[in-house]
């Protein structure tokens, strides 16, 4: 165990009734870093990330969080000590994109919810100019912010977040990760499974996956070193 890690996971393992998906998967986020989690479709990110927010629960292996064990820890009690799960699937559409950031920073408890939208809006000022639509209006770019800002409402040390690119043009894409960059600066830690190498503009170690283990794990510069991971996901030299 790092003692200086934020997030540490080791020897995770995870699946569905009688499949496994998972084999002693290790991994850690330091305080403020960004770590990309890369793999193929049906690598098994998507069932690491639940594992390590409490949505399924790891077979075996630990996993902590500020050097406490949460391996067997509800969700909800996960997201208090600091780590939060963006989902799109918590946008609520009904609601405005306001009400939706309130109910964020309200079911965690927040002392001043007011002050802690403000703070949001200056961080995605698009979604202060459409505060009060609802978020049924907002294009798919823009909901990726509104779930960004969501789950930030919580105030989390640490960032988990499930292909934010996905379903976004290359334009979106560029927008969410310039809010990502602006997030770093602020001594948040971000964990994002991608399959987009776009990512890796602002990450600052890697993870690969592959058949549930992890392959490689490095920086970005050692990553672009070994030529076959570098075939696998950059193409061709
Ligand atoms: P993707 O990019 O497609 O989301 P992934 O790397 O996130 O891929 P997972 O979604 O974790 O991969 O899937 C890993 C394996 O687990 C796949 O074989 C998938 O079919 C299987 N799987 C995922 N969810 C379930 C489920 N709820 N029940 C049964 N099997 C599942």
């Amino acid at each position: 165990t790092d003692a200086a890690s934020l997030l540490d996971a080791r020897g995770v393992d995870a699946g569905y009734g009688t499949m496994q998906v998972l084999w002693g998967v290790d991994l850690d986020v330091r305080p403020g870093e960004t770590v990309l989690l890369l793999g193929a479709n049906g690598a098994g990110k998507t069932t690491f990330l639940k594992s390590l927010v409490g949505l399924i629960e790891a077979r075996s292996g630990h996993i902590r969080l500020g050097g406490e064990d949460i391996t067997k820890m509800r969700s909800s009690d996960r997201m208090k000590r600091g780590m939060t799960y963006m989902s799109e699937l918590a946008v609520f559409p009904d609601l405005s994109i306001e009400e939706n950031i309130r109910v964020g920073a309200q079911a965690l408890g927040h002392a001043n919810p007011g002050a802690r939208v403000d703070e949001l809006y200056s961080l995605f000022p698009v979604l202060r100019d459409k505060r009060r639509d609802p978020a049924s209006s907002l294009s798919g770019g823009q909901r990726k912010m509104l779930g960004i800002a969501k789950a930030l409402s919580a105030e989390p040390k640490l960032l988990v977040m499930d292909e934010p690119s996905a379903g976004l043009s290359p334009l979106f894409v560029k927008e969410v990760l310039r809010a990502l960059s602006s997030l770093q600066g602020r001594g948040l830690a971000l964990l994002i499974a991608e399959q987009n190498i776009g990512f890796l503009e602002i990450a600052t170690r890697v993870f690969v996956l592959e058949g549930g283990r992890i392959r490689f794990s490095g920086t970005v510069a050692e990553m672009s070193g070994n030529e076959e991971l570098h075939r696998a996901y950059f193409g061709l030299k």
